[in-house]
């Protein structure tokens, strides 16, 4: 279904206003296996080249898609691929509309979720341990000298084990996409892990921060007049409910996965979710947070109405024009990207919405469309604005 709306945004919101110079790579089910997934690579070698990107939503195929689709191959997972790649960091932030509140109504700023997309129990290796075993920590290092540790004695119960690892240049890539676009959001930034528990494990993600930190960001933060905090992850939890919102909350791997969720529905829908991939070296590459909708796509394929919101779709895309505009300092196209996100929002707080946020709104005189008649309405005001 975002592919149907991809193409209504260019249509209606961008091609009239913007002489757009973009390179296409097809994304889509059907290209990816046509070019063996060679596609996916290569536009991320362009997005490599040109520093900004514009996703669609894509499909990772499963078994059922394999089939529907007639597959070659169980292709993996794009924005996997992608961001292997770039060595990216994802950022996802709600939008905020009036007649939507919070769950915590002391949140009046959008809470941004940087997640470390890297090891930890996503490269997990398990096992089931038969009582009367013993399970040891074994690294043998490259002259083959082993070092031992005993992770437990399993004398009286049969219980479980997990090893699970991280790497520094992984950990410093994050620190550094975290700082990056601490900078360029002007936002403060949390970062919160286990480190009295786990002294060495954890630690190590805050001594890594803590030292990229000093050496590289202090006095950028300063000038910008922004701060980076750490705390444990218990307390980040309770700060982050006490506050008003308005900051980026770095989390490693489990933790972005789990708050991220949170955040989303705390602050109202996935689909008024945005998502940016930074690189290190300062990549943009700007997504909506939510997937492809099928549900819905299955509806239109039908010939049935859909209401489909096309909020976040919209934001990647004055994300990227925006970046794009900072980066070629050409001020109308930062500029229509202001006005693209203003008359998006003006219109769902004017009252016309989508079916997923007529439902969640308070506003007395709302009225739900469809899914074209949303993106007509947001262009009407868009042009008001021209
Ligand atoms: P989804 O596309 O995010 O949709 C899940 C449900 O959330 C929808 O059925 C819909 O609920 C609601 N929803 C999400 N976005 C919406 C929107 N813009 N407007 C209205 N409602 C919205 O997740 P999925 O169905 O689990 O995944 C579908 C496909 O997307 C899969 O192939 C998956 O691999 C892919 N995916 C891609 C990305 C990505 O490219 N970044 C991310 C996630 C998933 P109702 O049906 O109740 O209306
Ligand atoms: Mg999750």
């Amino acid at each position: 279904m975002t592919r149907v709306i991809w193409q209504m945004i260019k249509d209606k919101l961008i091609l009239p206003f913007v002489d757009l110079k973009s390179e296409y790579y097809d994304l889509g089910l059907e290209n990816r296996n046509a070019t063996d997934d060679k596609v996916t690579s290569d536009s991320a070698m362009a997005t490599k080249k040109y520093g900004v990107a514009v996703k669609c939503a894509t499909i990772t195929p499963n078994a059922q898609r394999v089939d529907e689709y007639k597959l070659k191959e169980m292709w993996k997972s794009p924005n996997g691929t992608i961001r292997a790649i770039l060595d990216g960091t994802v950022f996802r932030a709600p939008i905020l509309v009036k007649g939507i509140t919070p769950y915590l109504p002391t949140w009046k700023k959008p809470i941004c979720i940087a997640r470390h997309a890297y090891g930890d129990v996503y490269k997990n290796t398990e096992m089931k341990v038969k009582k009367g075993s013993k399970a040891e920590l074994c690294v043998t290092d490259e002259n083959g000298n082993e070092n031992r540790e005993l992770i437990f004695d399993f004398k009286n119960s049969d219980g479980i084990i997990q090893g699970i690892h991280n790497l520094e240049n992984s950990i410093s890539s994050f620190a550094r996409a975290c700082f990056n676009y601490a900078l360029d959001q002007k936002l403060d930034i949390w970062f919160s892990t286990k480190d009295t528990i786990s002294k060495k494990y954890d630690h190590t993600f805050k001594d890594i921060f803590a030292e990229i930190f000093e050496n590289e960001y202090k006095e950028k933060f300063e000038q910008a007049g922004i701060e980076y905090f750490y705390t444990l992850i218990d307390d980040a939890v309770a700060r982050v409910i006490r506050s008003n919102g308005g900051f980026i909350w770095a989390c490693k791997n489990y933790d972005g996965d789990v708050m991220s969720d949170m955040i989303a529905t705390a602050f109202g829908s996935l689909a008024m979710m945005t998502s940016v991939l930074v690189s290190p070296d300062g990549i943009y590459e700007y997504e909506a947070a939510h997937g492809t909708v099928q549900r819905h796509y299955y509806k239109h394929l039908k010939g049935e109405e859909t209401s489909t919101n096309s909020v976040a779709t919209i934001f990647a895309w004055s994300g990227a024009l925006r970046k794009r505009g900072e980066l070629d300092g050409i001020k109308e196209l930062q500029k229509f990207a202001d006005n693209l996100e203003k008359a998006t929002i003006d219109t769902i707080e004017s009252g016309i919405m989508t079916g997923d946020l007529y439902l969640l709104s308070s506003l007395e005189n709302k009225k739900k469309v469809n899914t074209e008649d949303f993106l007509t309405a947001v262009s009407n005001k868009l042009k008001e604005l021209y």
